[in-house]
Protein backbone atom coordinates (compact mmCIF):
# COMPACT_ATOMS: atom_id res chain seq x y z
CA UNK A 1 0.00 0.00 0.00
CA UNK A 2 1.22 3.62 -0.62
CA UNK A 3 1.82 6.05 1.77
CA UNK A 4 -0.77 7.81 -0.25
CA UNK A 5 -3.58 5.06 0.55
CA UNK A 6 -2.40 4.70 4.19
CA UNK A 7 -3.06 8.66 5.34
CA UNK A 8 -5.94 9.09 3.35
CA UNK A 9 -7.36 5.52 5.84
CA UNK A 10 -6.15 7.40 8.63
CA UNK A 11 -7.89 10.79 7.70
CA UNK A 12 -11.16 8.41 6.85
CA UNK A 13 -11.05 6.41 10.22
CA UNK A 14 -10.19 9.88 11.88
CA UNK A 15 -13.45 11.68 10.80
CA UNK A 16 -15.19 8.45 11.46
CA UNK A 17 -14.46 8.69 15.38
CA UNK A 18 -14.51 12.47 15.83
CA UNK A 19 -18.09 13.00 15.54
CA UNK A 20 -18.50 9.88 18.08
CA UNK A 21 -16.52 10.90 20.88
CA UNK A 22 -19.65 12.54 23.23
CA UNK A 23 -20.79 8.54 22.47
CA UNK A 24 -17.83 7.09 23.15
CA UNK A 25 -17.62 9.22 26.75
CA UNK A 26 -21.24 8.02 27.15
CA UNK A 27 -20.25 4.25 26.70
CA UNK A 28 -17.32 4.32 28.82
CA UNK A 29 -19.23 6.18 31.57
CA UNK A 30 -22.14 3.83 31.26
CA UNK A 31 -19.77 1.00 32.03
CA UNK A 32 -17.95 2.84 35.25
CA UNK A 33 -21.25 2.97 36.54
CA UNK A 34 -21.87 -1.18 36.59
CA UNK A 35 -19.42 -1.77 39.87
CA UNK A 36 -17.74 -5.07 38.36
CA UNK A 37 -15.26 -5.05 41.26
CA UNK A 38 -13.08 -8.08 41.37
CA UNK A 39 -11.95 -9.11 43.80
CA UNK A 40 -14.96 -10.24 44.66
CA UNK A 41 -16.06 -10.75 41.18
CA UNK A 42 -20.12 -8.36 41.35
CA UNK A 43 -22.23 -7.30 38.74
CA UNK A 44 -20.01 -9.49 35.96
CA UNK A 45 -23.27 -10.53 34.57
CA UNK A 46 -24.41 -6.36 34.10
CA UNK A 47 -21.50 -5.49 32.79
CA UNK A 48 -21.72 -8.14 30.23
CA UNK A 49 -24.87 -7.06 29.28
CA UNK A 50 -24.06 -3.45 29.06
CA UNK A 51 -21.69 -4.25 26.85
CA UNK A 52 -23.85 -6.65 24.56
CA UNK A 53 -26.46 -4.50 23.89
CA UNK A 54 -23.63 -1.76 23.03
CA UNK A 55 -21.99 -3.90 20.66
CA UNK A 56 -25.30 -4.89 18.88
CA UNK A 57 -25.98 -1.10 18.24
CA UNK A 58 -22.77 -1.13 16.82
CA UNK A 59 -23.58 -4.29 14.71
CA UNK A 60 -20.51 -6.46 16.03
CA UNK A 61 -23.17 -9.18 16.74
CA UNK A 62 -22.70 -10.11 19.92
CA UNK A 63 -23.43 -13.66 21.79
CA UNK A 64 -22.70 -14.04 25.38
CA UNK A 65 -21.03 -17.58 26.65
CA UNK A 66 -21.79 -18.19 29.81
CA UNK A 67 -19.12 -20.13 32.09
CA UNK A 68 -18.86 -21.49 34.97
CA UNK A 69 -16.73 -20.78 38.22
CA UNK A 70 -16.55 -23.91 40.61
CA UNK A 71 -16.05 -20.99 43.55
CA UNK A 72 -18.78 -19.88 43.27
CA UNK A 73 -17.02 -16.63 43.77
CA UNK A 74 -17.89 -14.76 40.62
CA UNK A 75 -21.53 -13.14 40.06
CA UNK A 76 -22.68 -14.04 36.49
CA UNK A 77 -19.26 -14.46 35.08
CA UNK A 78 -19.64 -14.87 31.66
CA UNK A 79 -17.46 -13.68 28.02
CA UNK A 80 -18.63 -11.55 25.48
CA UNK A 81 -17.97 -12.48 21.86
CA UNK A 82 -18.28 -10.58 18.87
CA UNK A 83 -16.61 -9.72 15.54
CA UNK A 84 -16.70 -7.51 12.51
CA UNK A 85 -16.43 -8.43 8.76
CA UNK A 86 -16.64 -11.89 7.64
CA UNK A 87 -13.60 -12.76 5.86
CA UNK A 88 -11.55 -15.91 6.22
CA UNK A 89 -8.50 -13.88 7.85
CA UNK A 90 -9.18 -13.10 11.33
CA UNK A 91 -7.46 -10.72 14.32
CA UNK A 92 -8.22 -10.94 17.81
CA UNK A 93 -9.36 -7.63 19.80
CA UNK A 94 -9.24 -8.81 23.53
CA UNK A 95 -10.38 -7.34 26.46
CA UNK A 96 -11.61 -7.85 30.39
CA UNK A 97 -14.28 -5.80 31.83
CA UNK A 98 -13.74 -6.39 35.61
CA UNK A 99 -12.23 -4.11 37.61
CA UNK A 100 -9.85 -4.00 40.89
CA UNK A 101 -11.37 -2.64 44.00
CA UNK A 102 -11.92 0.86 44.26
CA UNK A 103 -10.65 2.88 46.60
CA UNK A 104 -13.88 5.10 46.67
CA UNK A 105 -17.28 4.42 46.05
CA UNK A 106 -17.87 7.17 44.25
CA UNK A 107 -14.98 5.96 41.20
CA UNK A 108 -17.76 4.24 40.29
CA UNK A 109 -19.62 7.84 38.81
CA UNK A 110 -17.70 8.75 36.12
CA UNK A 111 -16.62 12.53 35.79
CA UNK A 112 -15.85 14.20 32.38
CA UNK A 113 -13.84 16.83 32.93
CA UNK A 114 -10.48 18.63 30.84
CA UNK A 115 -10.99 16.25 28.41
CA UNK A 116 -10.85 13.41 30.61
CA UNK A 117 -13.16 10.42 31.64
CA UNK A 118 -11.98 10.03 35.57
CA UNK A 119 -13.54 7.08 37.37
CA UNK A 120 -12.44 3.01 38.65
CA UNK A 121 -11.65 1.25 35.17
CA UNK A 122 -11.14 4.16 32.84
CA UNK A 123 -7.66 3.31 32.48
CA UNK A 124 -7.77 -0.64 33.14
CA UNK A 125 -9.61 -1.68 30.84
CA UNK A 126 -13.18 -0.42 30.43
CA UNK A 127 -11.69 2.82 28.23
CA UNK A 128 -10.22 0.07 26.25
CA UNK A 129 -12.72 -1.68 25.13
CA UNK A 130 -14.69 1.11 23.99
CA UNK A 131 -11.83 2.11 21.68
CA UNK A 132 -11.74 -1.38 20.65
CA UNK A 133 -15.57 -1.40 19.66
CA UNK A 134 -15.37 1.95 17.81
CA UNK A 135 -12.41 0.74 16.09
CA UNK A 136 -14.02 -2.66 14.47
CA UNK A 137 -16.87 -0.30 13.96
CA UNK A 138 -14.53 1.75 11.91
CA UNK A 139 -13.09 -0.86 9.93
CA UNK A 140 -16.25 -2.60 8.99
CA UNK A 141 -18.15 0.92 8.06
CA UNK A 142 -14.81 1.65 6.08
CA UNK A 143 -14.89 -1.23 4.64
CA UNK A 144 -11.35 -1.82 6.01
CA UNK A 145 -11.79 -5.38 6.36
CA UNK A 146 -11.72 -6.99 2.72
CA UNK A 147 -11.27 -10.31 3.20
CA UNK A 148 -10.95 -10.42 6.69
CA UNK A 149 -13.02 -10.44 10.55
CA UNK A 150 -12.03 -8.87 13.89
CA UNK A 151 -12.73 -11.33 16.28
CA UNK A 152 -13.25 -9.47 20.07
CA UNK A 153 -13.39 -11.20 23.11
CA UNK A 154 -14.31 -9.42 26.31
CA UNK A 155 -13.67 -11.34 29.95
CA UNK A 156 -14.35 -11.32 33.26
CA UNK A 157 -11.51 -12.24 35.26
CA UNK A 158 -8.27 -10.88 34.50
CA UNK A 159 -7.41 -9.04 37.65
CA UNK A 160 -7.68 -12.46 39.70
CA UNK A 161 -5.63 -15.16 37.66
CA UNK A 162 -7.64 -14.79 34.22
CA UNK A 163 -8.17 -19.03 34.11
CA UNK A 164 -11.97 -18.73 33.97
CA UNK A 165 -12.40 -16.72 30.89
CA UNK A 166 -9.23 -15.88 28.73
CA UNK A 167 -8.56 -19.94 29.47
CA UNK A 168 -12.00 -20.68 28.62
CA UNK A 169 -11.52 -19.49 25.17
CA UNK A 170 -8.55 -21.82 25.42
CA UNK A 171 -9.70 -24.80 26.87
CA UNK A 172 -13.25 -24.40 24.79
CA UNK A 173 -11.14 -23.99 21.28
CA UNK A 174 -12.33 -20.89 20.87
CA UNK A 175 -8.86 -19.36 20.02
CA UNK A 176 -8.04 -19.87 16.40
CA UNK A 177 -4.05 -20.13 16.05
CA UNK A 178 -4.51 -19.32 12.22
CA UNK A 179 -4.88 -15.57 13.58
CA UNK A 180 -2.38 -13.03 12.27
CA UNK A 181 -2.47 -11.19 15.64
CA UNK A 182 -4.16 -10.20 18.79
CA UNK A 183 -4.47 -6.74 20.33
CA UNK A 184 -5.23 -6.60 24.26
CA UNK A 185 -6.24 -2.59 25.24
CA UNK A 186 -4.48 -2.73 28.62
CA UNK A 187 -3.15 0.44 29.86
CA UNK A 188 0.24 0.86 28.15
CA UNK A 189 0.23 4.13 27.71
CA UNK A 190 0.79 4.04 23.86
CA UNK A 191 3.82 2.01 24.00
CA UNK A 192 3.82 -1.09 22.65
CA UNK A 193 4.06 -4.36 24.96
CA UNK A 194 5.25 -6.76 22.77
CA UNK A 195 6.73 -8.67 25.80
CA UNK A 196 5.36 -9.37 29.52
CA UNK A 197 6.37 -11.10 32.46
CA UNK A 198 5.61 -14.83 33.79
CA UNK A 199 4.48 -15.31 37.00
CA UNK A 200 4.79 -18.07 40.27
CA UNK A 201 3.60 -17.53 43.33
CA UNK A 202 4.27 -19.63 46.34
CA UNK A 203 2.69 -20.38 49.30
CA UNK A 204 4.84 -21.54 52.06
CA UNK A 205 3.81 -22.93 55.25
CA UNK A 206 5.70 -24.56 58.28
CA UNK A 207 4.27 -26.41 61.16
CA UNK A 208 5.31 -26.38 64.51
CA UNK A 209 3.87 -27.31 67.86
CA UNK A 210 2.26 -25.35 70.54
CA UNK A 211 3.74 -24.91 73.83
CA UNK A 212 3.16 -22.45 76.36
CA UNK A 213 5.60 -19.35 76.99
CA UNK A 214 6.44 -21.41 80.64
CA UNK A 215 6.97 -24.71 79.04
CA UNK A 216 8.50 -23.17 76.12
CA UNK A 217 10.97 -26.14 75.64
CA UNK A 218 8.76 -28.27 74.78
CA UNK A 219 7.29 -26.67 71.74
CA UNK A 220 9.10 -26.30 67.81
CA UNK A 221 8.88 -22.62 67.06
CA UNK A 222 7.48 -22.43 63.84
CA UNK A 223 8.64 -18.82 63.78
CA UNK A 224 12.06 -19.93 63.68
CA UNK A 225 11.99 -21.84 61.42
CA UNK A 226 10.48 -19.89 59.22
CA UNK A 227 13.62 -17.16 59.68
CA UNK A 228 15.63 -19.99 58.53
CA UNK A 229 13.75 -21.31 55.10
CA UNK A 230 12.78 -17.47 54.62
CA UNK A 231 16.85 -16.53 54.71
CA UNK A 232 17.92 -18.53 51.18
CA UNK A 233 14.60 -17.61 48.97
CA UNK A 234 15.39 -13.57 50.17
CA UNK A 235 18.97 -14.85 48.29
CA UNK A 236 17.35 -16.16 45.23
CA UNK A 237 15.50 -13.32 44.95
CA UNK A 238 18.75 -10.79 45.32
CA UNK A 239 19.79 -13.38 42.39
CA UNK A 240 17.04 -13.20 40.08
CA UNK A 241 16.86 -9.05 40.87
CA UNK A 242 20.43 -9.20 38.91
CA UNK A 243 19.11 -11.54 36.31
CA UNK A 244 18.28 -9.11 33.07
CA UNK A 245 15.87 -9.34 30.56
CA UNK A 246 17.25 -8.29 26.69
CA UNK A 247 13.79 -6.74 26.19
CA UNK A 248 13.45 -3.08 26.01
CA UNK A 249 11.45 -1.70 29.02
CA UNK A 250 9.13 1.17 29.91
CA UNK A 251 10.48 3.82 31.52
CA UNK A 252 11.77 3.21 35.31
CA UNK A 253 11.41 -0.78 35.31
CA UNK A 254 14.26 -2.47 36.82
CA UNK A 255 15.22 -5.27 34.32
CA UNK A 256 15.71 -8.07 36.66
CA UNK A 257 13.15 -10.69 37.37
CA UNK A 258 11.21 -9.52 40.72
CA UNK A 259 10.26 -11.01 43.24
CA UNK A 260 8.21 -10.23 46.92
CA UNK A 261 9.63 -12.28 49.49
CA UNK A 262 6.70 -12.09 52.47
CA UNK A 263 4.16 -10.10 50.44
CA UNK A 264 1.68 -12.52 53.15
CA UNK A 265 3.19 -13.55 56.53
CA UNK A 266 1.89 -14.58 59.60
CA UNK A 267 0.93 -16.93 62.49
CA UNK A 268 1.19 -17.78 66.09
CA UNK A 269 -2.04 -17.68 67.78
CA UNK A 270 -0.81 -15.52 71.00
CA UNK A 271 2.40 -13.59 72.14
CA UNK A 272 3.07 -15.69 74.91
CA UNK A 273 2.66 -19.08 73.27
CA UNK A 274 4.98 -20.84 71.11
CA UNK A 275 3.95 -20.68 67.69
CA UNK A 276 2.74 -23.70 66.32
CA UNK A 277 2.32 -22.48 62.56
CA UNK A 278 3.26 -19.98 59.90
CA UNK A 279 3.53 -18.93 56.37
CA UNK A 280 4.68 -16.31 53.90
CA UNK A 281 4.56 -15.95 50.07
CA UNK A 282 6.39 -15.55 47.64
CA UNK A 283 5.66 -13.99 44.60
CA UNK A 284 7.81 -13.64 41.03
CA UNK A 285 7.20 -12.45 37.75
CA UNK A 286 9.77 -13.90 35.83
CA UNK A 287 11.51 -12.54 32.62
CA UNK A 288 10.41 -14.06 29.34
CA UNK A 289 13.93 -15.43 28.88
CA UNK A 290 13.91 -17.80 32.19
CA UNK A 291 12.42 -21.26 32.60
CA UNK A 292 9.73 -20.85 34.99
CA UNK A 293 9.35 -24.76 35.69
CA UNK A 294 13.30 -24.90 35.96
CA UNK A 295 12.95 -21.89 39.05
CA UNK A 296 10.46 -23.26 40.31
CA UNK A 297 12.05 -26.56 41.10
CA UNK A 298 15.08 -24.79 41.43
CA UNK A 299 12.94 -22.56 44.73
CA UNK A 300 11.15 -25.23 45.99
CA UNK A 301 14.51 -27.19 46.15
CA UNK A 302 16.62 -24.60 48.35
CA UNK A 303 13.29 -24.36 50.67
CA UNK A 304 13.73 -28.00 50.89
CA UNK A 305 17.22 -27.85 51.70
CA UNK A 306 16.63 -25.03 54.51
CA UNK A 307 13.66 -27.18 55.74
CA UNK A 308 15.56 -30.20 56.26
CA UNK A 309 19.02 -28.62 57.73
CA UNK A 310 16.70 -27.43 60.68
CA UNK A 311 13.97 -30.19 60.90
CA UNK A 312 11.37 -28.04 59.95
CA UNK A 313 8.22 -29.29 58.61
CA UNK A 314 7.44 -27.90 55.60
CA UNK A 315 4.66 -27.56 52.71
CA UNK A 316 4.59 -25.68 49.57
CA UNK A 317 1.78 -24.56 47.28
CA UNK A 318 2.29 -23.34 43.90
CA UNK A 319 -0.61 -20.71 43.99
CA UNK A 320 -0.01 -19.24 40.48
CA UNK A 321 2.24 -20.25 37.38
CA UNK A 322 2.05 -18.77 34.55
CA UNK A 323 4.25 -18.41 30.98
CA UNK A 324 5.55 -15.18 30.00
CA UNK A 325 4.99 -14.36 26.52
CA UNK A 326 7.13 -12.43 23.82
CA UNK A 327 6.81 -11.62 20.08
CA UNK A 328 9.66 -10.52 18.62
CA UNK A 329 10.11 -6.69 17.57
CA UNK A 330 10.94 -7.33 14.59
CA UNK A 331 8.46 -10.18 13.63
CA UNK A 332 6.10 -8.86 10.74
CA UNK A 333 3.63 -8.31 12.90
CA UNK A 334 4.74 -6.25 15.55
CA UNK A 335 6.51 -4.11 12.77
CA UNK A 336 2.96 -3.59 11.36
CA UNK A 337 1.44 -2.11 14.39
CA UNK A 338 4.83 -0.08 15.21
CA UNK A 339 3.94 1.10 12.11
CA UNK A 340 0.57 2.17 12.40
CA UNK A 341 0.74 3.01 16.17
CA UNK A 342 3.51 5.32 14.17
CA UNK A 343 1.73 7.44 11.99
CA UNK A 344 -1.09 7.35 14.34
CA UNK A 345 0.45 9.02 16.91
CA UNK A 346 2.74 11.36 14.93
CA UNK A 347 6.11 10.26 16.74
CA UNK A 348 7.73 6.38 16.43
CA UNK A 349 6.07 3.88 18.51
CA UNK A 350 8.08 2.08 21.31
CA UNK A 351 8.65 -1.69 22.47
CA UNK A 352 8.29 -2.59 25.91
CA UNK A 353 8.48 -5.15 28.13
CA UNK A 354 4.91 -5.46 30.82
CA UNK A 355 6.30 -5.23 33.89
CA UNK A 356 3.25 -7.73 35.01
CA UNK A 357 1.72 -10.37 33.14
CA UNK A 358 -1.00 -9.98 30.36
CA UNK A 359 -3.49 -11.82 28.89
CA UNK A 360 -1.42 -12.34 25.47
CA UNK A 361 -0.09 -15.49 27.29
CA UNK A 362 -3.26 -17.33 26.16
CA UNK A 363 -2.88 -16.44 22.57
CA UNK A 364 1.18 -16.72 22.50
CA UNK A 365 1.06 -20.03 23.95
CA UNK A 366 -0.17 -20.92 20.48
CA UNK A 367 1.67 -19.21 18.70
CA UNK A 368 -0.26 -16.08 17.51
CA UNK A 369 1.88 -12.82 17.91
CA UNK A 370 0.15 -10.80 20.64
CA UNK A 371 0.41 -7.73 22.16
CA UNK A 372 -0.59 -5.13 24.75
CA UNK A 373 -2.06 -1.51 23.43
CA UNK A 374 -3.95 0.65 24.96
CA UNK A 375 -4.87 4.66 25.76
CA UNK A 376 -5.04 4.13 29.45
CA UNK A 377 -1.45 5.30 31.57
CA UNK A 378 -0.61 2.77 33.59
CA UNK A 379 1.15 4.36 36.95
CA UNK A 380 -3.09 6.09 37.61
CA UNK A 381 -4.43 2.44 37.11
CA UNK A 382 -5.23 0.73 39.95
CA UNK A 383 -5.38 4.02 41.88
CA UNK A 384 -7.86 6.55 43.33
CA UNK A 385 -7.50 8.90 40.54
CA UNK A 386 -7.83 6.81 37.47
CA UNK A 387 -8.60 8.57 34.39
CA UNK A 388 -8.28 8.14 30.22
CA UNK A 389 -7.70 11.03 27.88
CA UNK A 390 -10.51 10.95 25.89
CA UNK A 391 -8.40 11.86 22.44
CA UNK A 392 -5.89 8.87 23.79
CA UNK A 393 -8.78 6.66 23.09
CA UNK A 394 -9.84 7.81 20.10
CA UNK A 395 -6.39 6.96 19.23
CA UNK A 396 -6.17 3.95 19.97
CA UNK A 397 -9.62 2.91 18.39
CA UNK A 398 -7.67 4.22 15.10
CA UNK A 399 -4.86 2.11 15.50
CA UNK A 400 -7.06 -0.61 16.05
CA UNK A 401 -8.79 -0.17 12.73
CA UNK A 402 -5.88 0.65 10.52
CA UNK A 403 -4.10 -2.76 12.22
CA UNK A 404 -6.39 -4.72 10.91
CA UNK A 405 -6.79 -3.59 8.04
CA UNK A 406 -2.79 -3.65 7.64
CA UNK A 407 -2.94 -7.09 8.82
CA UNK A 408 -6.16 -8.31 7.17
CA UNK A 409 -6.58 -6.62 3.68
ZN1 LIG B 1 -6.04 -4.76 32.95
Amino acid sequence: MTEHAARTHLAEVRAWLEPRADDMAALLMRLVAVDSENPPGRALGRCAQVLREAMEALGLGPEIIEITDPSGALEDPCIVRGSAGDGAELIYFHGHFDVVPAQHRRQFTAERRDGRIVGRGTADMKGGIVSMLYGAAAARELGLLDGGRIVLHLVPDEETGSVLGAGHLRSAGLIDRRARAMVTAEPSGGSIWNAARGAVSLRVDIRGREAHVGQAHLGVNAFQHLLHVARPVEAYAAEMAGRHTAHPLAEGDAPGTMLVVGGLFGGGSNFNVVPGSAHFTVDGRYNPEEDLDAELKRLTALIDAAAAEVGAHVSVEVTQLQPAAGTAPSHPAAAALARVVGAVEESPARFALCAGILETRWYAQLGIPAFGYGAGRLDVSHGPDEYVDEAAMRRAAAVYALYARELLA
